[in-house]
């Protein structure tokens, strides 16, 4: 499948086991051992027509053990592949390393997918290394939790200094939330536990994260018009 078509599939993912970013060897290697078998499986299994499938490839923060195991999934001849075991609670710096060193070694004309990743840094992390798409709970759970996104840095919205602050979460944000309601407002709305507040300010974080992702994107075709 081209790569635009397998984006707008229904996209499966393999059964995989993803260990514990500290988890020893011997528990590494038998969920290597263990994802691999499940992909070959999931990959005989039928499926809905016109539904995309993925390989997981695993292996920690190892990267030797990261490359074995992808070329054990990527002859599987998936739609696309997954990075999936990174910000298990490893560090941030072995994530990153980890993405540099293999993100890109995925093979370049299917759809390469970071799985559960991530703060707005590690999207354009991923997006650097190679990666063409993400999932995460950040940005509704953070919202819910009123934890927000700025282009000013994060606001945390149950912070006494909001009590009177009558202007928006961010003002460089184009949102419905933005637009209409105050930090006031919606610090008043999280405090009296209001179900309205969840979603005024899913619906901003969730812009918040498009507006990254396009912004990153715009990067890239403007280089790609300079070179
Ligand atoms: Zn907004």
């Amino acid at each position: 499948m081209h790569i635009q078509k397998v984006l707008g599939s229904d996209i499966a993912m393999c059964f995989d086991q993803c260990p514990p970013g500290d988890a020893p060897q011997d528990v590494q290697e038998v969920a290597l051992a263990r994802t691999t078998a499940w992909a070959a499986r999931c990959r005989r299994a039928e499926r809905a027509e016109g539904q995309a499938l993925f390989g997981i490839v695993q292996g920690g923060i190892d990267t030797p053990r990261r490359l074995r195991h992808m070329a054990e999934i990527t002859p599987l001849d998936f739609d696309g592949h997954a990075l999936g075991g990174l910000a298990v609670g490893e560090s941030v710096e072995d994530t990153y390393r980890v993405l540099d060193e293999v993100a890109h070694q995925l093979p370049a004309d299917k759809p390469r997918y970071l799985m559960g990743v991530g703060t707005p840094t590690d999207l354009e992390r991923g997006i650097v290394a190679g990666i063409d798409m993400f999932d995460c709970v950040m940005p509704t759970r953070n919202a819910r939790n009123g934890y927000l996104f700025t282009s000013q840095g994060r606001v945390n919205i149950p912070n006494a200094q909001y009590r009177t602050d009558l202007g928006p979460i961010d003002p460089a944000c184009p949102c419905s939330t933005c637009g209409t309601y105050s930090r006031a407002y919606l610090r008043h709305l999280y405090i009296a536990k209001e179900i309205l507040y969840s979603r005024l300010a899913t619906l901003h974080n969730l812009t918040f994260y498009a507006r990254h992702v396009r912004a990153l994107r715009d990067r890239i075709l403007a280089e790609g018009q300079r070179a």
